[in-house]
């Protein structure tokens, strides 16, 4: 329980538990396992309003200048996002979608600029419910706080930095991440720290699919690009696979292979599944463990399942492994035909699909297709042109990197 003066020297009361620093403040067993439902009876002097998760029961005069707030849940939630948050806030409710109501909640000093910040929430939230699924909460709060994080996807009152209020909705895609929490990672929890992906890769994930909905393609593979490169030069720094059981220092657990690596394996599954069967997995996914824990391989099965395919090699290498494929190629056109030799210079090779663009010389090109599936794998590819270059991946649909060798 975060307690202290907020940016305009006001007293402030603000919980903020992530991983398993709820038990500081309630007892309570701190692990994503064991989902609780939760109710809160707060008594606060009368310049303060209570925010909370669920859905508000009561609030009563006690004295001249005390309330008695009452706060409850009807569906069990992980401790980590079991939050109160007291201070003195300005609150606009900015109507409902698809019956959920949602609000803003900012100090009052620069009200003006927080509603208009946090009046993007409505739309963020339409899109996420009619793609994945029903809401798991009976409302929305965006609330301006004294987090740590950039933001906490707290169960229905998501808490964000207190510079979050700019006055210029600069944090779109901070907002949509925290949302699309509030099925993944709030509702469908990892059942345990190493499957985090599950939250914060999903988060990310579909938050560019929201970009990509909303911007157009060319800022989404922007994001995709961005994406690799945190990935790629994290490994530099760090080899650990993206379901790591070895850390317990859970604050490392925030790194770039359960954000950016876990967004790149959903996007290299969309491409693998493609589109419409990527969401009706992500659906039944969410159907199948809202209120509840999974791991890893509940949800490759889920995916499988709803692909009709197998999908083991495309989890081990990506998630249980460490890395990924670094390339070195070797080509030569003549007659009608490239001949390209693929060599995977880093330890295991990864089996996948490799996109080359023919780049003709009539200013033309082409993007033909080929597995690589082992170590060392020559292919012929037919051409319609004389190639004068070629371009590996220009659809960004691979997380690799050219071996600078
Ligand atoms: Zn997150």
């Amino acid at each position: 329980m975060v307690i202290g003066e907020n940016i305009h020297g006001d007293r402030t009361f603000f919980g903020d538990n992530w991983p398993n620093r709820a038990h500081n403040w309630f007892p309570c067993v701190d692990h994503p396992s064991d989902k609780a439902t939760v109710e809160y009876i707060i008594k606060a002097p009368n310049h303060y309003q209570v925010i909370a998760n669920g859905y508000q029961v009561e609030e009563t005069n006690v004295t001249a200048n005390l309330k008695q707030y009452h706060w409850k849940t009807s569906v069990p939630l992980p401790t980590k996002v079991m939050v109160i948050g007291i201070a003195q806030f300005a609150v606009q409710n900015i109507g409902e979608t698809h019956h959920v109501p949602v609000s803003t909640w900012v100090y009052p000093q620069t009200k003006e600029k927080g509603f208009y910040d946090f009046s993007i929430a409505k739309k963020v939230l339409s899109f996420f419910i009619e793609n994945i699924g029903e809401y798991p909460y009976r409302k929305l709060a965006n609330v301006q706080s004294k987090t740590r994080f950039g933001g906490m996807e707290n169960a229905s009152a998501i808490f964000y930095f207190e510079n979050s209020v700019t006055g210029e909705q600069k944090y779109e895609d901070l907002i949509a991440h925290e949302i699309v929490h509030q099925w993944f990672g709030n509702s469908a929890s990892e059942i345990d720290w190493p499957h985090i992906w599950l939250s914060e890769g999903f988060a990310t994930y579909l938050t560019d699919l929201y970009v990509l909905e909303n911007k157009g393609s060319a800022t989404f593979h922007k994001r995709m690009q961005n994406e690799r490169t945190t990935v790629l030069n994290f490994f530099k720094r760090t080899q650990t696979p993206v379901v790591d059981a070895k850390t317990t220092n859970y604050m490392e657990l925030l790194n770039a292979n359960s954000y950016q690596k876990g967004a790149w394996v959903l996007h290299m599954l969309r491409n693998k599944l493609g589109d419409e069967t990527f969401w009706k997995g992500i659906r039944m996914y969410y159907q199948k463990y809202k209120f509840k824990n999974a791991s890893t391989v509940d949800f490759k099965q889920v995916m499988a399942k709803v692909s009709g395919k197998k999908l083991d090699i495309f989890f081990e290498q990506w998630l249980y492994k460490t890395g990924h494929p670094i390339l070195k190629t070797n080509w030569i056109y003549h007659n009608n035909k490239v001949r390209l030799i693929v060599d995977q210079t880093q330890e295991a090779p990864f089996e996948f699909p490799l996109d080359i663009e023919m780049l003709y010389d009539d200013g033309t090109s082409e993007v033909k297709t080929i597995n690589v599936l082992g170590k060392s794998a020559p292919f012929v590819i037919e051409t319609n042109g004389t190639v004068k270059d070629i371009n590996l991946d220009p659809n960004i649909q691979l997380l690799f990197e050219m071996d600078s060798n």
